[in-house]
């Protein structure tokens, strides 16, 4: 067998199912021991430094620097207690990863050696970062840009460093991260909801967001991931013959988890513990070494930023597994890929849940207005919330008869939506709150929805009893970017119930029947973004079209949502991003896609070239051998018995020059694409005439792969990377 693949086989096969983080005590007892939370803080610092930084945490209010000083000396304190060495802002750049710069605590002053960390060092950093995509926002004279301690969400020791979750500016001001925009849209969108809960109850002072993320996975043998040059550097494989079997018998989905697979799950579940992600759930996925895991849902800043640890924890502890961690959208082609689903809910200071009905006709009611307003948010920029999701590694999945399609629908299930078909139908005499079908409807809500048993997995925005499930948002990206278009959106369309209900109650209505009437013209306006049937179906994609929906048919057309008007206004209205920052975003999102689908161009190429033709010439020549013999065998009558081999080699034969020939036109229409001044022209010619050559090259190598001995193929094949 090619060597190559050989030894990464063998070396596969040799690894064992092994914990290496294994902790003796309950989870209970480490929870969160590499966290510092308020209730440690308050040992660490005095009275008055606690209560400034309590103030942050809980009321979003500005740090007094008069107290930063002491603030740093006791988080340096803790960490030091903890092993630390170093400390860190992390920061989540436009790259859906994050990205650290260590400092180290220890200094010199004057022959004294000594551990210091300053306030100023705590508040804000200026690891000048300067090579992180901007478009354009940092390409003026003045070219730094600031990392800002958040302290909404707690900090952290990892691999020895204290780990601040920061923000990340440019000098201007600019958001050049994915968390500026995403605390601004809590901040506008607890401002709406507020708004809005204050018509049930005066009391409400804020709301706020909670997120659920799943995060699915696959797994691969380090020994074989290092054998595809394609997984290595892009993540997924640009070529590979599907398997004979793969997921059609749907027996991995919820099997019993391998025990090297659970190993690993422990150990990273053990890791995530400490670090205070409350993991809950782990299984097996639908596609061959698929899995999935799931936290409890928390605070949104905060769910956000431990979903981008857990995929660094996982990462990290997979190494001493010899697994790579795989979280690219589409791996492999063929099998189901990977999403993040997001389920998001809201809930007030006084604890009610704003997406749960209540007991009580007027807690249905405030169920009712919020529901409403997040159907009218969802129905109006449909095409934007899909949009946010949008990326190259994503486009592999989107709209691929899978989970999610590629047009946005609302799924509420019978119970709601049977609902929401009478709230329409009713006359305005029945919405008045003292007709006896309003008080029916509002009493009809059951507490509890019928939820597991009322599911629709084709639905990219489902109702799940108490929450919204996003289930487009990609397995690679970092949530914030659909987490702050969809609290936007939804601000957007509380502010507007609200105002309608002021004005019907300015023109003498009562505030149930006001609410009533706006319940029932947001739902009728938001009417066909109500889907109930099978997202995947031919008929629901010429439905959608038809009541105006827009599908994602290309993602480098879909950014152009950030040019549109409509999205401009939104965020700038609602003080979320500047136009400049849109626009910035914009060209973020191309250069990201052009730059990825290059690297994939090349790596096809080069795989082609290195490991595909070589070894379908060997093959050729081994035919050749075998054809030469025959015919010094049975002379003139030889054609009778290798008639096979002459026919599998003029095939081979055949890919062989169009793999060559099209890779050749491939590397053109890269050269001629990459001469397109525009970024975003360049990436819509990179997702039409690149893609379409890659897919061109594709055809035949995997034809090629199909052919040729399997000893002598050099690449491990997709049976073993998804059965190793
Ligand atoms: P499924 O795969 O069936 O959707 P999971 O158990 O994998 O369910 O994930 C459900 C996720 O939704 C979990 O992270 C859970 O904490 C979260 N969740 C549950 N209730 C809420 C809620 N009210 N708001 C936000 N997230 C929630
Ligand atoms: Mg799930």
């Amino acid at each position: 067998m090619a060597t190559f693949r050989k030894r990464a086989l063998d070396e596969a096969a040799s690894h064992q199912p092994c914990r290496f983080y294994a902790d003796e005590r309950p989870v209970s007892e480490y929870f969160g021991q590499n966290v510092l939370d308020l209730t440690k803080m308050r040992g660490y610092m005095s009275q008055q430094a606690f209560e400034a930084v309590e103030k942050c945490v809980m009321q979003g209010a500005k740090l007094d620097r008069s107290v930063a000083d002491e603030i740093a000396d006791g988080m340096k304190k803790w960490a030091i207690e903890m092993g630390a060495t170093h400390y860190t802002h992390l920061f989540q750049p436009l790259t859906d990863s994050t990205a650290e710069k260590h400092e180290s605590f220890v200094c010199m002053e004057g022959g004294d050696v000594f551990e210091k960390f300053k306030g100023t060092a705590l508040v804000q950093q200026e690891p000048d970062a300067s090579s992180f995509p901007n478009g354009g926002l940092r390409n003026t004279f003045e070219a730094r840009g600031y990392s800002a301690w958040d302290p909404s969400s707690p900090v952290f020791i990892m691999d020895g460093t204290l780990c601040i979750p920061s923000v990340f500016v440019s000098y201007t001001g600019e958001a050049l991260d994915t968390k500026v925009p995403h605390l601004k849209s809590l901040s506008v969108l607890s401002e709406a909801a507020t708004a809005v809960a204050q018509l049930f109850d005066e009391k409400v002072k804020s709301v706020k967001v909670n997120l659920g993320i799943e995060q699915e996975y696959f797994l691969v043998d380090e020994a074989l991931y290092n054998a595809r040059p394609d997984l290595m550097l892009s993540g997924r494989t640009v070529i590979g013959h599907t398997s004979a079997k793969d997921q059609q018998l749907e027996d991995h989905y919820f099997g019993a988890i391998p025990s090297r697979v659970s190993c690993f799950m422990k150990d990273f579940e053990t890791e995530a513990y400490k670090l205070g992600i409350m993991l809950q759930t782990r299984h097996n996925e639908v596609a061959p070494n698929q899995f999935e895991c799931a936290p409890m849902f928390c605070d949104a800043t905060k769910a956000i930023d431990q979903n981008m640890m857990l995929m660094i924890v996982m990462q990290k502890v997979a190494q001493k597994h010899h697994l790579k961690v795989i979280f690219h959208e589409k791996p492999f082609d063929g099998v189901n890929g990977s999403g993040k689903h997001c389920n998001w809910s809201v809930v007030t200071d006084t604890g009610v849940k704003l997406l749960s009905p209540g007991t009580t006709p007027m807690n249905n009611l405030q169920f009712l207005s919020f529901y409403a307003a997040v159907l009218k948010a969802v129905h109006k920029h449909h095409y934007l919330l899909m949009a946010s999701v949008a990326s190259l590694s994503n486009s592999y999945r989107l709209g691929g008869g899978e989970a999610p399609p590629a047009v946005m629908s609302v799924f509420s299930g019978s119970t709601l939506y049977g609902i929401f078909k009478s709230i329409m139908e009713m006359g305005d005499a029945e919405v008045s709150s003292h007709s006896l079908e309003s008080i029916k409807i509002v009493n009809s809500l059951p507490e509890i929805f019928p939820d597991n048993t009322d599911r629709n997995r084709t639905s990219p925005f489902a109702f799940t009893g108490n929450r919204f499930e996003f289930r487009a948002v990609g397995s690679s990206q970092n949530v914030a970017s659909a987490a702050y278009v969809l609290n936007t959106i939804v601000a957007e369309s509380l502010m507007e119930f609200k105002a309608e209900v002021d004005a019907l109650e300015a023109a003498g209505e009562d505030r149930s029947s006001a609410v009533m009437t706006t319940v029932r013209n947001f739902v009728t306006a938001a009417k066909d973004i109500m889907f109930e049937g099978n997202g995947y179906s031919r008929e629901w994609q010429d439905e959608a079209k038809a009541r105006g929906l827009r599908a994602i048919e290309n993602v480098t057309e879909a950014f152009e949502v950030y040019h549109e008007q409509q999205t401009l206004d939104l965020f700038g209205r609602m003080g979320v991003l500047a136009p400049n920052e849109v626009e910035a975003r914009f060209e973020v999102l191309n250069e990201t896609y052009v730059k990825k689908l290059q690297i994939e161009a090349r790596i096809i190429g080069d795989m082609c070239l290195n490991h595909v033709i070589p070894a379908a010439v060997k093959y050729q020549n081994v035919l050749i051998e075998n054809i030469k013999g025959l015919k010094d065998i049975f002379g003139s009558d030889y054609m009778q018995y290798c008639s096979s081999e002459i026919e599998t080699l003029k095939k081979i034969s055949t890919y062989i020059n169009n793999v060559s020939a099209d890779v050749e036109s491939l590397v053109e229409a890269r050269k001629k694409a990459n001469r397109i001044e525009s970024i975003s022209v360049r990436a819509k010619a990179y997702s039409r005439d690149v893609k379409d050559m890659m897919d061109k090259v594709r055809v035949s190598a995997d034809n090629l792969e199909m052919l040729i001995d399997d000893q002598l193929w050099p690449l491990p094949k997709y049976r073993e990377l998804l059965f190793f």
